[in-house]
């Protein structure tokens, strides 16, 4: 099968591609490296270097490629990013996921798989672990990006007949994640003790996370090319796990590691969050296979840190 992965050169965009190469298709990379990485593209997909903003570049791309599913990763994915700053973030997550459904419409994809967010869509959610019934209430511009460039996937889909499934994913971790970028605590906190550095922890170690690994993530795109019709499923664990708790399990690899600084809360950052995904194994079949601790375990030892 043709596949367009955009943002193929970032952290979860990339282990897609691994993933859909090592199945047999032939895969092409959009990305403008503003946050992706030469190194994370696999060297059998064709890297078009293109920023989705740009329509002209999308249509020339799109084109000749002629995918049968887009699957959509680029963005600007750091919510506190999105509120220093809101208007790339809508650009890019707003204007450019359009530009994505609008050229892919035309060639006739046959299908949309797209990155939304569990963590920031739902806000400060009534019901935890939240369900795909829960409102959209976001509180950050990232939160609110992700939420109208869910409305656009459905608007094209009906405009031109192609299928879509919208993942809401909970806060992803493994290999490939950025550990210098602003979001992606694991990655940032593992660099920092590895190299006896002290870490922040915003608040007072109670806000949580629903924590999920890569390979999970990588498990249920791969099997979105087959399955979910249309439909917006979140993935998760259904746990929480604390800023405190992550803190010591990564910790617990390097006892040496200066102990954790506490600073005041940021806003635009919800206070609890984690997602249930009995829609998703319903769907797709899908069961993530990892939990928080095995999960850091292999990621540490991926990053050679012990
Ligand atoms: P990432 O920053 O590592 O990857 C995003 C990629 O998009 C980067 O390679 C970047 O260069 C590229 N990109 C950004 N702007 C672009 C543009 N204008 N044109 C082309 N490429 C552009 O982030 P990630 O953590 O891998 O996230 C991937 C997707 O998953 C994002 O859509 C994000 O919102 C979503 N998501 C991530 C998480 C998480 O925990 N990491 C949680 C929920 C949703």
């Amino acid at each position: 099968m043709k596949i367009i992965v955009t943002g193929g050169a970032g952290f979860i965009g990339s282990n897609i591609v691994n993933e859909y190469i090592h199945a047999g298709h032939q895969v092409s990379v959009i990305d403008n490296l503003h946050h992706g990485f030469k190194r994370n593209l696999n060297s059998k997909a064709v890297f078009y270097r293109a920023d989705i903003c740009d329509l002209k570049a999308m249509r020339r791309i799109i084109t000749k490629v002629k995918p049968a599913v887009i699957n959509h990763h680029a963005a600007i994915a750091e919510v506190i990013v999105s509120i220093r700053n809101p208007l790339p973030t809508m650009t890019v997550n707003v204007q450019g996921t359009i530009n994505l459904l609008q050229v892919g419409g035309e060639v006739g994809i046959k299908k949309f798989i797209f990155a939304s967010t569990g963590g920031a869509i739902y806000g400060d959610a009534q019901h935890l672990p939240t369900t795909e019934a829960e409102p959209t209430l976001p509180v950050s511009p990232y939160g609110l990006s992700k939420l109208l460039a869910e409305e656009c996937i459905a608007y094209y889909s009906r405009m031109y007949g192609f299928n879509y499934l919208i993942f809401r994913y909970p806060n992803v971790f493994g290999y490939h994640q950025d550990p210098h970028g602003e979001a992606g605590v694991v990655a940032i906190f593992c660099e920092r003790l590895a190299h006896g550095l002290p870490v922040t922890i915003f608040g007072d170690g109670s806000k949580t996370r629903d924590y999920m690994y890569v390979a999970d993530i990588v498990q249920a795109n791969r099997l979105a090319l087959r399955r979910g019709n249309r439909i917006t499923i979140n993935l998760g664990r259904g746990k929480e796990i604390s800023d405190q708790m992550v803190f010591d399990t990564i910790h617990d690899f390097f006892p040496r590691a200066p102990q954790v600084r506490y600073q005041p809360v940021r806003s635009g950052e919800v206070k609890r969050s984690c997602l249930r995904a009995n829609l998703a194994t319903k769907t797709l079949g899908w069961k993530p296979r990892w939990n928080f601790a095995t999960g850091v375990a292999d990621y540490v030892a991926q990053m050679h840190y012990v």
